[in-house]
C-alpha cells in the first residue's frame, strides 16, 4: 500500500508522526499517544496552516512548522463566553476549572464543547473558544506513510484508514 515514491498531494492519504508545542515550549499533543494521525491531504481534516506545509514531502521527511492563529483554531474571542446559574448543573457534579463539558445549543440543534473558565458565587463562567485558540502552534512533523485515496475515501472526503475506518 505504501509507496516510498509518493509525495504529499491532494487525493493521497498521509500518515505523519508529530509533536505539537505552544508559546513557552509546552508540548500539548504529540503522536506518541495515539499513533500516527492519517488524513486525505486537501480534504480539510487537519487545520489548514499545517496541511498547506506538507505538499511535496516524502516519506521519511522531517519538518517544523509555525502555525499562527488564523490558520489553526483562530483568535481568541473575549465574548464567547457564557455565565451559567450554578442552579442548572446536577448536583453532584464537582465543577472544576478547565473541565470540559459539553452543552445542547438549541439555537444550532447542536452539541457544543465549552470548558470551565471560572467558579463564580452565582454561576460558572463557561468558555467556548476552543482550547488552541488564539495559540500560535509548533509542529515538528514527520511523514511515515504516502498512499493513493481510494474512490471511496475521496467521494467521503477523509481517509478510511486504521482504526477510524467509516
Ligand atoms: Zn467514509
Amino acid at each position: 500500500m505504501n509507496d516510498k515514491n509518493l509525495t504529499v498531494a491532494d487525493g493521497r492519504v498521509v500518515r505523519i508522526e508529530y509533536t505539537l508545542t505552544v508559546a513557552g515550549g509546552e508540548m500539548v499533543d504529540s503522536s506518541a499517544e495515539e499513533g500516527p494521525l492519517e488524513f486525505l491531504q486537501g480534504a480539510g481534516e487537519i487545520i489548514p496552516g499545517l496541511e498547506a506545509a506538507l505538499y511535496g514531502l516524502a516519506v521519511g521527511e522531517h519538518k517544523q512548522v509555525v502555525v499562527t492563529p488564523d490558520l489553526a483554531y483562530g483568535e481568541y474571542d473575549p465574548d464567547n463566553v457564557q455565565i451559567v446559574d450554578l442552579d442548572s448543573f446536577e448536583e453532584d457534579v464537582e465543577l472544576e476549572p478547565g473541565m470540559m463539558l459539553e452543552f445542547f445549543d438549541e439555537e444550532n440543534d447542536e452539541t457544543i464543547e465549552g470548558y470551565v473558565s471560572e467558579i463564580q458565587p452565582d454561576g460558572v463562567v463557561i468558555d467556548f473558544n476552543h482550547w488552541l485558540a488564539g495559540e500560535t502552534l509548533h509542529f515538528d512533523v514527520k511523514v511515515v506513510a504516502v498512499r493513493p485515496a481510494t474512490p471511496d475515501e475521496i467521494e467521503h472526503g477523509h481517509s478510511h484508514g486504521g482504526e477510524h475506518a467509516q
